[in-house]
C-alpha cells in the first residue's frame, strides 16, 4: 500500500464531483416520492394522534413532503410512563453502555447521509452545503457526548475525607426530559439535546419545530435502530401552546432542554416556576443580538468574506448570524462597497441545487416579519443593497438578502432572525459608547472582531458580553467540542452545548460518606 497515493481523508461530499451529485439527485428523488409520516411515536410505534397536516416545501409551498399529526395529552401521558419505567435500567447501565448506543447512532446519521440532507434542503430549505454539516454536526454530538457519558458516568468518583469514611460522587441521571428543539437545526440541535440528555442517563420526550417534524421522526428511527430501547426516546410533535406547555406542566418530566427565541424561553421558565412539586432544571439557548466590530486595521478582504458568511450563511437564520456590523467611519465606503460586490455574487434560489449559495427562509410568517423590517430600514435607515431573486421566486418563501445601514448604534431592539444584515457607521473615539448600547440589550450570544491590534480585541471582548468570541473569522458554525456553543444573559442558561461540561444540568449528584 502506498501512504501516498492509496489512502485518504473523510471527504464529506463534495457537490462539484459528478459522483457526489449523482448521489444526490438519487436521493432527493427518493424523498420527493416517499411521502414520509411523522406523528406521536411511542414504544417505537407511529400513533394515530391528531389534528394532521401537510408538511410542505418552504421553496415550492406547494409541494407536499408528507404529513404530521399532533401528540395527544393521552399519548403524553402514555409516552411518560413507558420512558419513566425504562430509564431507571438505562441509569444503571452506567455510560460506557449508553455510550455504545451514541456512537452507533453517530455511524447510522453517516450512513443516511444524503437522504438526510435532501431531506433538510427540501423541508427546512437548507443548502446542500449546510445540510451535510448538520448531519456531520449530529453526529459529532453523538460521538462526543459518548466520551462525555464514559468520562463522568462511569461510577463513583472517590473524595478526600476523614481517615477511615470513604467519601464518593456518583452522578446518574435525573428521569425524563422533554427536549424541544427549533427549526433552524432541526436535525443537529434535535439530535444534540436527545443524546445529551440520554447520556446523562435519562429518558426523553421530544418535541420537534412544528415547520420540521419530518427529519425529526427520521432522527428518532436512527435512534431506535441503534440499539436504543424505543420507550427511552419518544417523539411527541405539536405546537407550542399545546403539546410544548403539556410537556412543561407535566409532573412526570424531570427536566427542560430548549433551543428557540427568548419569548418562549421565558415563557416556559413562567410555567416551571408555577409548577407544583420539584423545581426542575431549565436548559435555555435563546436568541441573540450578534455584533461584529471592525477597526481600521482589518484585512478588507477576509472582513468581506466573513461578512458575508455570517450574515447571510443559512439565509440568516442562525443564533450565532451577524446581525449589526460596526465599522470605523474611515473605511466604510471602502467595505461597504465589496459587501455589495460579494453580495451580488450570492445565488439565491433552491437549496436542493448544489449551486445555491441561499435558500429560503422558513415559511410565510417569518418572510412577512422580514418583509415588514425593510420598510421600518426604508424609513429609518437606508437600503444599500439586495441580491436578486430568481424567477419562480413567488412559489415559496425566497427573501432577497439584505443590506442597509442604521443611522443609531441601537436600532435594533432584539434580533430579525433572517438575511438582512445592519451596518453602523462608528467614530472609532466613541467605541466605548457604541459597544455599551448593543452590550445594554442584554444579549450575549456570538461577538466577532476583526482587528489585527491584540488591545482592540481585549477592548471589544470586555465591552460586549458573549458566550462565543471569533477573532478575524467568521461567526456561525461553531464545532462540537471545538467551539462550545452558548449565551449568556438574555441569550441562554448554558451548559453549553458540545462542551465539557455539556451534560452537568441533566444529571443528578450524589454524595455518599460511607462509615461500614
Ligand atoms: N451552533 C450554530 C452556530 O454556531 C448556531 C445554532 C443555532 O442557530 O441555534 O452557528
Amino acid at each position: 500500500q502506498n501512504m501516498y497515493t492509496d489512502r485518504q481523508n473523510s471527504l464529506g461530499r463534495d457537490y462539484s464531483r459528478l459522483e457526489d451529485r449523482e448521489r444526490h439527485a438519487q436521493a432527493l428523488e427518493l424523498v420527493d416520492r416517499e411521502k414520509l409520516t411523522s406523528g406521536p411515536i411511542i414504544g417505537g410505534m407511529l400513533r394515530a394522534g391528531t389534528n394532521p397536516q401537510d408538511v410542505t416545501n418552504p421553496f415550492d409551498i406547494n409541494q407536499v413532503l408528507g404529513h404530521v399529526s399532533e401528540a395527544t395529552e393521552a399519548e403524553i401521558d402514555a409516552a411518560i410512563a413507558a420512558a419513566g419505567k425504562a430509564q431507571i435500567a438505562w441509569d444503571r447501565q452506567g455510560g460506557a453502555r449508553r455510550a455504545l448506543v451514541l456512537n452507533a447512532m453517530a455511524d447510522a446519521l453517516e450512513a443516511d447521509l444524503d437522504r438526510l440532507v435532501a431531506l433538510l434542503s427540501r423541508e427546512a430549505g437548507k443548502t446542500l452545503n449546510d445540510g451535510v454539516a448538520e448531519v456531520r454536526e449530529a453526529a459529532d454530538f453523538c460521538r462526543y457526548y459518548a466520551v462525555l457519558a464514559e468520562r463522568d458516568f462511569g461510577g463513583p468518583e472517590t473524595l478526600q475525607g476523614p481517615v477511615g469514611e470513604t467519601n464518593q460522587l456518583i452522578l446518574h441521571g435525573r428521569g425524563v426530559f422533554a427536549c424541544i428543539s427549533p427549526w433552524n437545526f432541526p436535525l443537529a440541535i434535535f439530535t444534540g439535546q436527545v443524546a445529551a440528555a440520554l447520556a446523562a442517563g435519562n429518558a426523553v420526550l421530544a418535541k420537534p419545530a412544528e415547520q420540521t417534524p419530518l427529519v425529526a421522526a427520521e432522527a428518532v428511527r436512527l435512534f431506535h435502530k441503534s440499539g436504543l430501547n424505543p420507550d427511552l426516546l419518544a417523539l411527541v410533535p405539536g405546537r407550542g401552546d399545546t403539546v410544548g406547555a403539556a410537556l412543561v406542566n407535566h409532573p412526570g418530566i424531570d427536566g427542560v432542554a430548549f433551543t428557540g427565541g427568548t419569548d418562549t424561553a421565558a415563557m416556559i421558565n413562567r410555567s416551571l416556576a408555577a409548577r407544583p412539586g420539584p423545581i426542575i432544571p431549565f436548559i435555555a439557548e435563546t436568541g441573540g443580538l450578534n455584533g461584529m466590530f471592525v477597526d481600521t486595521t482589518a484585512l478588507r478582504e477576509q472582513v468581506i468574506d466573513d461578512v458575508i458568511l455570517s450574515a447571510f450563511g443559512s439565509a440568516g437564520q442562525r443564533c450565532s448570524a451577524l446581525r449589526m456590523l460596526y465599522i470605523p467611519k474611515d473605511s466604510a465606503d471602502q467595505i461597504i462597497e465589496g459587501l455589495k460586490g460579494a453580495l451580488a455574487a450570492q445565488v439565491v434560489g433552491d437549496p436542493a441545487d448544489p449551486g445555491t449559495d441561499i435558500g429560503p427562509v422558513i415559511d410565510i410568517d417569518a418572510r412577512q416579519m422580514l418583509e415588514s423590517h425593510i420598510k421600518r430600514l426604508s424609513r429609518e435607515g437606508k437600503i444599500l443593497a439586495r441580491a436578486s431573486l430568481p424567477a419562480g421566486s413567488e412559489r415559496g418563501e425566497l427573501f432577497a438578502p439584505t443590506i442597509a445601514e442604521v443611522k443609531t448604534p441601537d436600532f435594533l431592539e432584539k434580533e430579525v432572525f433572517g438575511p438582512i444584515l445592519h451596518i453602523y457607521r462608528y467614530d472609532p473615539a466613541k467605541l466605548k459608547e457604541v459597544a455599551g448600547k448593543l452590550a445594554a440589550r442584554g444579549f450575549g450570544l456570538t461577538l466577532g472582531v476583526h482587528s489585527r491590534i491584540e488591545a482592540f480585541a481585549s477592548e471589544v471582548i470586555r465591552l460586549v458580553p458573549a458566550g462565543n468570541v471569533y477573532i478575524n473569522r467568521s461567526i456561525t458554525g461553531a464545532v462540537v467540542g471545538v467551539q462550545p456553543f452558548g449565551g449568556e444573559g438574555l441569550s441562554g442558561t448554558g451548559p453549553k452545548a458540545g462542551g465539557p461540561y455539556s451534560l452537568i444540568r441533566y444529571a443528578a449528584e450524589k454524595a455518599i460518606s460511607n462509615n461500614i
